[in-house]
């Protein structure tokens, strides 16, 4: 059976990357009725804060990426780290190294000056000798001749020379595991059959399988994803704007949408765009994955949003709107249902923040008119056709847009005035503003008393 895992380190927000790197793992294990593990990797206690976990987990959920096991803390699992961490002790595998920062930098200094690659050059293996007072680092040892490979689904077979590698660290001073160790541990443990996970971490991958070998593990398979770019050309930052999987959320994307998105930086099926989670689960094939590096482009992101806001279930994206009227202060109940605000305005909003600014008006009593609205549409000549128009939709007895569309149009046609004339000072009583779906649609759902009150009060 397949086991994929996702392992972030706690020590920011959910970045996009990570999602899609997650959304990866998540495709391959769906894919092959396989298992999707959550690891939370805290051992860095310093960098590593609850809200950070909080902020993963959220973002986890909000997208739709459920686990099937975890998540799991490797804070949680230090005993079982210093188990190992002995295990390969007594193997031989690991030894005890004292040697001091300025030893340690002198060393590197004369490499340098050798024009040599920097590196540990091992020591310690042989006679390492206790120091007073030094609590000492144990170090791998990694084999010195022979090659690594790293069987990567992406890019076929790494090879890596361990002359090249150095014995690298795996418990601190004060005994705590570093990461390789423990994501060996942990792989290991977990039983993860593939690594998916982002290019940044290649380099780590030999050392691994090194320590795969060395408890007699069979090493997984890997997928290093290559990284997102920013429009410059430069690693996805903050610069950039938006990186946190919570900010597409509150800047009014649909979780569909950016899934849509991020399965498609990088990976594609034809010149097909659209892919539904479903969709994605069946067809993606992480072998199809691009090596090289994909760039964020926010106009397709949008354009998909759009795409999952016209044609999604509109209960389904009320659901999400009615958190973005939250966050405006709005009570939702207080106003029409948020599926036929759904309905009224999907085809021209590009985003649901978009969407709940420009429908406050059905849930709030107009405070104040647009300054330059009102002077033009709310003026001594315009107030009599207003007036006439109230009167005459006081009386109409169906408040529904065909109707009102009638009424309106009569009304133009009655006192020789083009239609925006009729419609216009309508608009600025019920919206403070000139923009707004159709009139009719909108008083509809404005509904009736609360329509007539607002003009009412603009004419009074
Ligand atoms: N915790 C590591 C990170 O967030 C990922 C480790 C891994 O996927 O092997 O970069």
């Amino acid at each position: 059976i397949i086991r994929t895992r996702f392992a972030p380190s706690p020590t920011g927000y959910l970045h996009v990357g990570g999602a899609r790197t997650a959304l990866f793992s998540w495709l391959y294990a769906r894919r092959h009725g396989g298992r999707f593990i959550l690891r939370i990797e805290d051992t860095d206690l310093e960098r590593s804060t609850a809200e950070s976990v909080n902020a993963i987990l959220e973002g986890m959920t909000w997208l739709g990426l459920d686990y099937d096991e975890g998540p799991f803390y490797q804070t949680e699992r230090f005993d079982r780290y210093k188990e190992v961490i002995q295990q390969l002790m007594d193997q031989g595998d690991a030894y005890y190294c004292y040697c001091s920062k300025d030893e340690l930098e002198a060393m590197r200094e004369e490499q340098r000056a050798n024009k040599q690659k920097p590196r540990y050059d091992g020591r310690c293996r042989h006679l390492s000798t206790p120091r007073e007072g030094v609590e000492p680092v144990i170090r791998f040892k990694n084999p010195t001749v022979g090659q690594v490979v790293v069987k990567d689904m992406i890019r076929g077979n790494v090879v890596f020379e361990n002359s090249e590698l150095d014995d690298l660290i795996i418990a601190r001073p004060d005994g705590t595991p570093t990461y390789n160790l423990t994501v060996v541990v942990d792989d290991f443990d977990m039983q993860i059959t593939h690594v998916i996970r982002g290019d940044d971490h290649l380099n780590n991958s030999p050392r691994q399988i090194n320590i795969f070998n060395a408890l007699g593990a069979k090493p997984p398979l890997f997928a290093h994803v290559p990284m997102i770019l920013g429009d410059d050309g430069a690693r996805l930052s903050k610069r950039h704007g938006a990186v946190s999987v919570m900010n597409y959320r509150d800047q009014g994307y649909l979780p569909e949408a950016l899934l849509n998105y991020l399965v498609r930086l990088g990976w594609s099926h034809g010149d097909q765009e659209i892919f539904s989670l479903g969709e994605m689960t069946q067809l993606f094939n992480i072998q199809d994955v691009n090596r090289a590096a994909s760039s964020f482009n926010t106009d397709k992101l949008i354009w998909l949003n759009q795409h999952y806001i016209k044609t999604s279930d509109p209960e389904h994206v009320a659901q999400h709107l009615s958190w973005h009227m939250g966050e405006l202060g709005i009570d939702p109940t207080n106003g029409p249902a948020l599926t036929k605000v759904v309905v009224l305005l999907r085809e021209r909003a590009k985003t649901l923040k978009e969407m709940a600014e420009s429908s406050v008006y059905f849930y709030k009593k107009v405070e104040s008119y647009n300054e330059k609205a009102a002077s033009k549409n709310l003026n001594e000549n315009s107030l009599p056709l207003l007036k006439a128009v109230f009167s005459e939709l006081s009386e109409l007895k169906q408040w529904l847009a065909e109707p009102i569309h009638g009424l309106l149009e009569n009304c133009a046609e009655k006192h020789g005035v083009g239609m925006g004339k009729v419609a216009q000072p309508i608009r600025v009583a019920i919206t403070g503003n000139t923009v707004s779906p159709s009139l009719d649609a909108t008083l509809e759902l404005y509904g009736r008393e609360r329509a007539l009150d607002a003009i009412k009060r603009s004419i009074e």
